[in-house]
């Protein structure tokens, strides 16, 4: 079993291009956020009034909206039908605040749509929080003990963390494309402030397509080291 440093340059040289767009889209969608949290909208509504119209517009009063800690902690939590924004985008009356808030209210949206990849991703969320370290160790233990069928068992279970990345990629682009559409018709956001909305959420999605690279990245790095060390 050779997992020298061939091994490790094959690692650097796979996986390096998708870490580097990883710190990138990160750099990127953190610039956004600073620049546009501080633009503040015409019309003049909060996150959370935002997401209250864009809710209320679909029928969808039920949904709770709540004020949560932290920075960048917004989300919707199906279980229970609430949608939680972080202090600076429920309070801020900014293009940030209103486009990640109706981001959001984009999942809110999905779930009372029955949204299939939405479905599908809640599905998997169980296996891929056990799937995303014990594949590894898995994989890592059967190259010890070079067992190869127990490594290539790490390998698929750790590929229900890559096939869990790709899922995500329609769920959060159409969220976005649903905040989008609604903000631009609403009358929430003005003409002029669409192109803000749009660099805020497309910065956010590039962080998105970032890990999935990665964790395709890190499953072929897998699957090279098997096939490479078959060979040998
Ligand atoms: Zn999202």
């Amino acid at each position: 079993m050779g997992i020298g440093f061939g091994g490790y340059g094959l690692y650097l040289l796979i996986s390096l291009p998708a870490l580097l767009l990883g710190f990138w889209a990160q750099l990127k969608v953190k610039g956004a956020i600073n620049k546009y949290s501080k633009i503040r909208t015409i019309a003049g509504f909060t996150g959370a009034q935002v997401a209250r119209k864009m809710l209320d517009s679909n029928g969808m009063s039920d949904v709770r909206i709540e004020e949560t800690n932290g920075i960048l902690t917004d989300h919707y939590d199906p279980r229970s039908n609430t949608l939680r924004l972080s202090s600076n985008n429920f309070r801020g009356i900014s293009i940030a605040a209103a486009g990640i808030a109706a981001h959001e209210a984009g999942h809110a949206i999905q779930d009372e749509e029955n949204y299939a990849p939405l479905k599908f991703r809640a599905f998997m969320v169980p296996s891929v929080q056990i799937g995303s370290w014990l594949g590894p160790i898995i994989f890592i233990g059967g190259l010890l003990i070079n067992w190869i069928n127990l490594a290539w068992l790490g390998v698929a279970i750790f590929g229900v963390t890559a096939v869990f990345s790709l899922v995500t990629l329609p769920v959060e682009f159409n969220a976005s494309n649903r905040a989008k559409a609604w903000l631009s018709t609403s009358g929430v956001i003005y003409q002029q402030e669409n192109d803000g909305i749009k660099k805020v959420l497309d910065a956010a999605a590039l962080t998105y397509v970032a890990a999935a690279i990665q964790a395709i990245t890190t499953l072929l790095y897998y699957v090279f080291l098997l096939t490479g060390s078959r060979r040998r």
